[in-house]
């Protein structure tokens, strides 16, 4: 009862010892503050050391890149597609074709390569002799040979793919790389040959007109245009009539020979070789010559 009693002002006790006792409740509710608000202090310190990594990284764009010029894609012309033949549009062509393509067995050198053209009489014609031949893709002369067995006077034009009409250069790029048959032990003659012969980045269609007149006047790496002349029809070679045999063939780019011929006597290490490369050893492989014809047919109606 006296402790209650000595906190009652109407008590009668002094006013100082009411000061003194007021100044101490005082004191410890504000020391409970003080006390209290230490918890809350400490995390506002923390943000001051979690911020320092982060400056780090914005230091970084030091990266300049520097801009490069915009790479400058070489124009790649392609080609048309022209008559072989003077004054007959390429579907006339295909309705004087006499003979088409059979493809040969595995390692063998039979079956017909390529197509041929000729007729007996043809509007007003009497004779496919000495018809004008030109070239039906814009390329370079890849060879030429003499009267040699079995095309005679001919010359292969080679066109790179990427030159081709895009349609047709696409059907052509499908045709994978075949590996180099082992003709070695082939009853055909043929000299050894080593893919490493024919390595090479790029990839050509090729094109063999033979049977011609008389000996081509371009020369391996000279340029040709579609529809450029490049020699008459005619009977030389393995021929029985005057006809133009066209051959067509997928092959390692930059191909380049001079000599051709097979089945003769007097026929070269070289003209083996080469002629072997060319029909049987799967490094150029056979087209059908009409896929061509046919592209060009579309692309001009
Ligand atoms: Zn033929």
């Amino acid at each position: 009862m006296r402790q209650i009693a000595a906190i009652h002002p109407k008590a009668g006790y002094s006013p100082i010892l009411l000061v003194l006792v007021m100044g101490l409740a005082v004191l410890f509710t504000s020391g409970c503050q003080q006390v209290a608000a230490e918890p809350v202090e400490a995390p506002a310190i923390k943000p001051a050391i979690t911020a320092a990594p982060v400056e780090l990284p914005t230091e970084e764009p030091a990266l300049v890149v520097p801009t490069l010029p915009e790479p400058t894609a070489i124009p790649v012309l392609s080609s048309a597609v022209c008559s072989p033949l003077e004054g007959l549009t390429l579907s006339d062509v295909t309705s004087i074709k006499t003979n088409s393509l059979k493809l040969p067995s595995p390692g063998k050198d039979d079956g017909h390569h390529g197509i041929d053209y000729s007729f007996w009489t043809f509007r007003g014609m009497d004779t496919i002799e000495g018809m004008g031949i030109n070239s039906v893709l814009d390329g370079i002369v890849a060879g030429k040979v003499g009267n040699r067995f079995p095309y005679g006077y001919m010359v292969i034009i080679e066109t790179p793919l990427e030159m081709l009409p895009p349609g047709l250069r696409s059907q052509l790029e499908s045709i994978q790389p075949q590996p180099v048959q082992d003709m070695s032990n082939s009853p055909l003659s043929c000299p050894a040959i080593s893919s490493t012969d024919f390595s090479s980045s790029g990839r050509s269609l090729y094109l063999l007109y033979a049977h011609m007149l008389e000996e081509v006047k371009l020369n391996p790496g000279d340029q040709v245009a579609c529809g450029e002349a490049i020699g008459q029809v005619g009977n030389s070679g393995d021929s029985s009539n005057a006809h133009l045999h066209f051959e067509a063939r997928v092959g390692p780019s930059g191909f380049r020979f001079t000599e051709m011929a097979h089945y003769l006597n007097d026929s070269s290490d070289t003209e083996r070789l080469n002629y072997c490369a060319w029909r049987i050893s799967g490094v150029f492989q056979l087209v059908d010559p009409q896929i061509i014809i046919d592209a060009g047919a579309s692309n001009s109606q």
